[in-house]
């Protein structure tokens, strides 16, 4: 079986499993709020289709079956070790970027009742630190499968995903919360912390920790 064949696909499985359980338990937190607003048009849905499959079939269909074997490539263990660092940073930012995002989380584009703009912890710096933690687990997924369809993939669709959604994302924000996110998105880089910026804190006390 793959899973055991390498020490870093048992490594890519454990943290597969932790990340599995951070969206879990955040996600049952926000089942029961209501929403106003929902963004779940085809460009939405075929990202989707791209990204699930891609980030969670395909690593498990290759860990469990040999369908995928015919992919295999060698791989150094000095990418293990990047891929170890990149996947417990990623780990990290996902868990801060749940908790602080709280009840506004959601796994498409939605505004919900008393949506919160937050604009502390990890959100203080950058506009997407859950995005940028997605691509951090996608790049270890790359580096610890020696498998160029389970190990790539995930990394290329998220790219795809990211690409059509983030500025739709911003625009929906800009119209539900207004003058405060455009003020947050003066001072934030999106993936990576703006040089300079000023940190403003737009919150109305109400974000979740
Ligand atoms: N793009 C963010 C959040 C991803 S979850 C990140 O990468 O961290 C997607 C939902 O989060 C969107 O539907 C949007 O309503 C909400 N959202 C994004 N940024 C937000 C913010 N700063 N404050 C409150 N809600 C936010």
């Amino acid at each position: 079986m793959n899973l055991i064949a390498r020490p870093w696909h048992l490594v890519f499985f454990v943290g597969f499993v932790a990340y599995t359980a951070i969206r879990g338990a955040y996600a049952r937190q926000t089942k029961n709020t209501v929403k106003v607003h929902r963004q779940l048009d085809g460009l939405e849905k075929f990202a989707l289709a791209l990204v699930i499959p891609a980030s969670l079939l395909l690593p498990l269909a290759y860990l469990f079956t040999p369908l995928l074997s015919f992919a295999d490539y060698d791989l150094r263990d000095v990418a293990g070790w990047i891929g170890l660092a990149a996947m417990l940073l990623s780990l990290w930012l996902f868990w801060r970027s749940h908790a602080q995002l709280g009840n506004n989380w959601s796994v498409t584009l939605e505004v919900r009742q008393g949506h919160d703009l937050v604009t502390s912890g990890v959100y203080r710096y950058i506009r997407h630190p859950m995005y940028a933690s997605i691509f951090l687990f996608s790049l270890a997924q790359g580096l610890l499968l020696a498998n160029w369809l389970a190990g790539w993939c995930a990394l290329a669709t998220f790219t795809v995903m990211y690409v059509l959604r983030v500025r739709r994302e911003e625009q929906m924000l800009c119209r539900h919360l207004g003058q405060p996110y455009v003020n947050y998105m003066k001072s934030t880089g999106r993936l990576i912390p703006r040089l300079g910026g000023a940190l403003v804190d737009n919150s109305d006390g109400r974000g979740q920790e």
